[in-house]
Parts: structure tokens; sequence; C-alpha cells
């Protein structure tokens, strides 16, 4: 069943995922806590995320980079200057609000790219109207820089104004030289960071999607200027499916293709194999952990969005409740930051090519960079899901992949008396997988209360335990059951958490 985004912020909240951010004092606009669940689901995708992108790629190292560093980083970058929202305030009731978001919903049009002029025109003229109160008296827009300012040291003032990072990325490039006559790279290689990113939204909104404060999991991808467009790996990637939304599509109002890979570089759709290659990498790496596929879809961004330096830009989308949103950008960055950096710092940024035996400045083909929240919401959406109990009643069962699963096993004693018993069971698998202990209530409102949270093995003690040696395993999504030895406990839940099917771990239990 689907549910939109304020009843899953219910849900979350209810079940210890996510909380509004001090509430005691009224919350604060967008700023959420992550509770004991949600903390872990999202260590959990971080650490795979990790896993997927540095740990198991040879060309790929990462870094873990200071959130407030040196403002003159911003200032290259171009954050300083240029980094904002076109933001207009209602005259009537003070509402800030962003031009492009009102202009698209109430104009359905698409308004990335447009200037302060343009909203105003399109404003003015098509009548649009403040979000909370209605009236058509909106002000004059203008931009908004998103840069958190903070100070740095005990005197406050100008000399002292310095800026929590706005995206993880730029400490990449300010590392770039460190990185990689620290770790022996050859292009082609790419530089990954996770971890906390900051910007002042006019408008935070839509739970986790839309936050001040957030995370982001990004990479840097270099390669030779001279190779820009030779990838190695399409082979790897061409017979991947995925559902293409072209800007020429865009533009003449035609719906999206489902296409291979290789079809779409070879109709000159996708006209890098390197952004072929990313654009697979990453919806495989949600599909991997659970997610629907259907629910993604790539869409190019058309010329009057695409920022001057980009030759190209490719965003994954998600169809959130609220419509098709960017999880995670693809852009071609060229050498525009790296030039930037070296420019402002005077620091030379290019690299030894031992091919060629020449110094070059290396091309940012691909800038995969994702949002950990949006990526959290997506899981959670992907999961949700409901089924009748045996009662009739609608429960919610939480098909979170195991690889993710907040809790992995819960042990159950089936009665009080069987605590002794259980406590051991628990002891055997505590150190292996995250485990949760559940002595109080009904065993069958105790599974139901690990199906909510995505428990996907409950393991009970009863009798047969005392009597047998034998444990009694549940599985979430089917609630089928089967018999295991004591003995055989780990082994068996490695092999499911590997990816068997869970009827083929023990006898089956006849209902
Ligand atoms: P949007 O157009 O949605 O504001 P963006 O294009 O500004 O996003 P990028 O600067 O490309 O975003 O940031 C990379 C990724 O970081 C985004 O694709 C998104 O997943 C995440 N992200 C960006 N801003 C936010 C935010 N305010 N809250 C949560 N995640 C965010």
């Amino acid at each position: 069943m689907a549910i939109n985004i304020d009843e899953m912020a219910v849900f979350c909240k209810k079940k210890g995922f996510v909380y509004p951010s001090s509430e005691i004092y009224g919350g604060f606009s967008g700023f959420f806590d992550y509770g004991p669940l949600g903390a872990q689901l999202k260590r959990n995708i971080m650490n795979s995320w990790w896993k997927y992108h540095v740990q198991d790629k040879e060309d790929m190292v990462g870094i873990d980079g200071s959130i407030i560093c040196n403002p003159k980083v911003w200032v290259a970058s171009g954050h300083v200057g240029g980094f904002g929202d076109v933001m207009v305030a209602c005259k009537k009731c003070n509402e800030n609000m962003r031009a492009d978001h009102i202009v698209e919903d109430q104009l359905g049009v698409q308004a990335e790219g447009l200037s302060s002029e343009d909203f105003d025109k399109l404003i003015k003229e098509k009548d649009v109207k403040c979000t909370k109160c209605g009236s058509d008296e909106l002000g004059d827009c203008k931009v908004f820089n998103l840069l958190f300012k903070t100070f740095v040291g005990p005197v406050e003032g100008d000399k002292a104004v310095a800026y929590l990072r706005g995206e993880t990325a730029q400490l990449i490039f300010a590392n770039f030289k460190n990185v990689v006559e620290t770790s022996r790279l050859k292009l082609p290689f790419g530089i990954a960071q996770m971890g906390k990113a900051f910007r002042n939204e006019i408008a935070p909104r839509n739970f986790l999607f839309r936050l001040r404060e957030f995370e982001q999991m990004e990479i840097e991808y270099f390669v030779h200027p001279d190779k820009e467009k030779e990838c190695p790996y399409v082979d790897e990637i061409k017979d991947y499916e995925l559902l293409v939304y072209s800007a020429e599509m865009q533009e003449n109002e035609k719906e999206p293709v489902l296409m291979k890979a290789s079809v779409a570089l070879e109709k000159g759709i996708i006209t890098n194999g390197w952004h072929a290659f990313w654009l697979v990498t990453e919806t495989k790496w949600f599909e991997e952990l659970g997610a629907c596929k259907e629910n993604f879809r790539i869409r190019q961004h058309r010329k009057d969005e695409m920022a001057h330096y980009s030759s190209d830009c490719w965003d994954l989308e998600y169809k959130f409740p609220f419509g098709w949103k960017e999880l995670q950008g693809i852009a071609d960055r060229s050498d525009f930051d790296l030039q930037q950096h070296m420019k402002h710092s005077k620091k030379d940024m290019s690299i030894f090519d031992e091919e060629t035996k020449k110094k070059v400045v290396p091309f940012v083909v691909a800038e995969p960079s994702l949002g950990v929240d949006r990526a959290f919401l997506v899981f959670m959406f992907d999961a949700y899901s409901t089924r009748k109990d045996e009662k009739g009643n609608e429960v919610t069962v939480l098909k979170l992949n195991p690889k993710i699963a907040p809790v992995q096993v819960a042990v159950l004693p089936l009665i009080n008396k069987l605590q002794d018993k259980a406590r051991e069971v628990f002891a055997t698998v505590k150190n292996n997988f995250n485990c949760f202990y559940d002595k109080s209530g009904s065993v069958g409102r105790r599974y139901a209360r690990m199906d909510e949270i995505g428990t996907p093995i409950c393991v009970t003690v009863d009798f047969d335990t005392l009597e047998k040696g034998v444990l009694t395993l549940r599985n979430r999504d089917t609630a089928k059951q089967v018999r295991v030895k004591i003995e055989d406990l780990n082994e068996k839940l490695n092999l499911f958490f590997a990816g068997e099917d869970f009827e083929n771990l023990g006898t089956a239990v006849e209902k």
C-alpha cells in the first residue's frame, strides 16, 4: 500500500526511526533527529554505500574532510558568490517561498535556470499566489545565498566568518593533491566522501527530502582530459535496462522509454560511456539493497537547466508520492573545480600522466552525488507494505532488505519460563548480527512488532528447544517457519543474509 510523505513521517516517528529535531521546544524547521532504528538503518545504508563504492573498487579511495574549512574554498568553488535560490516573500503574511517551487507548482512549468527577473515577470503575468495565505501581493524576487555562516575563534566579525560546508564535494577538490600524492592513484580514478552538509534552504519541506542539515555520499571521478569518453567498463553495464528521459523527450513532451544502456549509447541519447556506467552503477546499488527498479528513471538536464561549465548532466530520479524528484546528480564538470582552486590557491593541481608522460589537470567526468536522507526515504517507501493478519486486521510489514534492516534477528522466548535458554541463544548470535531480545507480550504481537520495524528473522525458543535442541525461525515476508538445530543457527543465519532462500534453511513447520 502506498502512503504519502506525511504518513511516512508519522510512521517513522511512531516506530523510532526519525523524530522532529528538538521537538520538546516545538521542533526546528528543516532539522530532524534519527531515533534508535533510524540511526542504525542510516548507518547500514552509508556502510553499504562505502563498501560498494570505495572498498570493493580498485579505482576508488575515500576521505573524510572537515565540516568547517578555510572560507577561501567556498569563494573558489563559487558558493559564496553564486550558491543561491531565488526567494519571494508574501507582502501580506510574510511567508518566504522559493520562486522556482511556487512557479512549478502553480504553473506546471520547469523553472530551473530562470533568473530573478524571469521569476518576477512570470509571477506578475500569471498571477502566482502565496502558498500560505493565497494573496497575490508578492514582493520582488531576490537571490538568497544558502551557505550557513559561522564565526571561528573568540572574536566575531568579518575576518572570522567561515561556512558550514554546503556540500562534501569541495573537500575532495581541496584535498586533491594530497590524496593523489599519498595514494599512488593513476587516471581514471575516483575520490569519495560521505558526511554532513548544510544549506539554509528557504523552504524545507517533504520531511527528509529537503533539509537544512543533511548527509551526502559523493564521488568525484577523474579522467584524462583527452580520454573523457573512454570508459573501459561499458561492457559490464551494457545490458542493464534504464527508464530514460532525455532532454529531447522532455522538450517534445514524449514519455520516458525503457532501454538497455547499450541502446541509449548506440542511439546517442547518452553520449558518454562514463555517464551510462555511473547511472547504471548507482541504480544497481539501490536495486541490490531492495529498492524497486520501476520507481527509478534517469533524466537528462535540458540546456536551460545546465550549469555553464557542464557539458551534460543526468539526474537519477525516484517516484516519490509527491512526484518524480532528484536523488542524485551525475554531472560532467570538466576541470572547472580544479582550475578554480588552482587559480585561487595558486597551487598546481595537475598530475603526471605516466602513459602520455605529460602533466594534466584531470576532468571530472561524473560527480555521482547522493543525499543519504533521500536514499533513506527511498528504502522506507519501497519497503512499506501491509497485509491482513490471521484476524483479518491490516498490519504493516516493512520489507527492508536484510542487508540494511536495523534489527536483523530477534530472539523471542515463547513464554517467560524459557528465558534462560533464550538468553543463551541470544548470546550465541548477538556478536554476529544486529539482534534484539524481546520477551514481553504474546508471541503473535512480538512477531507483528518485528514485522513493522523490518526485522527479517525471528528466532523463537519453545519447548522443543529444551527437549530436542531445535529453534523455530520465522520469516517476516511470508510468515513461514522452519526448524533449525541450535548448533546450526549462526551458519543458517549467515546463509540467509548471504541470499539463501528462507525455506532452504531448515525443516518446514506445517501450520
Ligand atoms: P535540489 O535541486 O533538490 O535542491 P541540488 O541539485 O541542489 O538538489 P546537489 O547540489 O546536486 O542538489 O546535491 C547533491 C544531492 O544532495 C542531491 O541530489 C540530494 O540527494 C542531496 N541534497 C541536496 N540538497 C538537499 C537538501 N536540502 N536536503 C536533503 N538532501 C539534499
